[in-house]
């Protein structure tokens, strides 16, 4: 819906960029107006009011003015500012990741009360603790619902026979899986294992309650984000920025193991 031209919203900062000598604009995600951009003017002066509550990932109250091009933030209140995630690269990463997500799904003024909700869920889960991986990758499978992009896991997308519980295919140019006979030779298609299927629908169809009891060893957990990571490379296009600095962290030793053990 448009906006009026004073309104306040409540918006989690997706990024920032740096604009003229002092002013920054912030890319917000909103529950009501979805992502816009808007002016904070002043922020990176030493005294500015605004800047603690404008820092990216901050889930915020704020106060905008329209203005001709871009809104202005006119005042800023933190509500949760997830200090856990600012002192934990490999959460910082993964947090870091949601937003940019929500950021290439969403163009700009496109609302969805949902979507806040889902990344504003995603940032109070790393920031408690949770197990990361799991919690990334039930991010990941409810946008790709939230957006239109979710992936079919119940029929073989060839020849439309239910699945059963051998080892399948997962095809992301398909836009899903694929039965042993249709899969196999599949040029972009990769094995599906029982349990990652499983787990897939789970993450799909559960709630992040049902996701945290299964048992995710290293090696399903590293299958699960292989296929996602490719499936939303395939719908995005391009690779996502934020995951090659989690697999730097990982190779650099930093990162914590894949497997999820809770
Ligand atoms: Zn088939």
């Amino acid at each position: 819906m448009p906006a009026p031209r004073v309104y306040k919203t409540e918006a989690i900062v997706l990024r920032q960029r740096k604009l003229g000598e002092a002013d920054k604009i912030v890319v917000l995600y909103t529950p009501n107006y979805g992502k816009l951009e808007a002016v904070a003017k002043g922020v990176r002066r030493p005294k500015s009011r605004l800047a603690g509550h404008l820092e990216v990932l901050t889930y915020t109250s704020a106060m905008l003015a329209q203005g001709r091009n871009l809104d202005v933030v006119t005042q800023a209140q933190a509500i949760e500012s997830f200090a856990p995630l600012r002192d934990d690269l490999h959460r910082l990463s993964r947090a870091l990741y949601a937003a940019e997500l929500v950021d290439r799904f969403s163009p700009e003024g496109a609302e969805s009360y949902h979507i806040f909700q889902l990344l504003l869920g995603t940032l109070r889960r790393l920031a408690a603790g949770a197990g990361a991986d799991v919690v990334l990758r039930y991010f990941e499978m409810q946008l790709l619902d939230l957006t239109g992009f979710r992936p079919q896991l119940q029929r073989c997308l060839s020849c439309q026979r239910a699945l059963t519980p051998v080892s399948n295919y997962f095809s992301p140019a398909a836009g899903g899986v694929l039965c042993p006979s249709c899969g196999s030779g599949t040029v972009s298609s990769r094995p599906l294992s029982v349990s990652g299927l499983k787990v897939m629908r789970l993450l799909q169809g559960g709630a992040f309650g049902d996701v945290l009891r299964v048992r995710i060893g290293p090696a399903l957990a590293q299958e699960l984000e292989f296929h996602l990571r490719a499936y939303l490379i395939h719908v995005l296009e391009r690779d996502v920025r934020s995951a090659a600095f989690i697999d730097r962290l990982r190779r650099e030793g930093m990162g914590e193991p894949a497997g999820v053990s809770d």
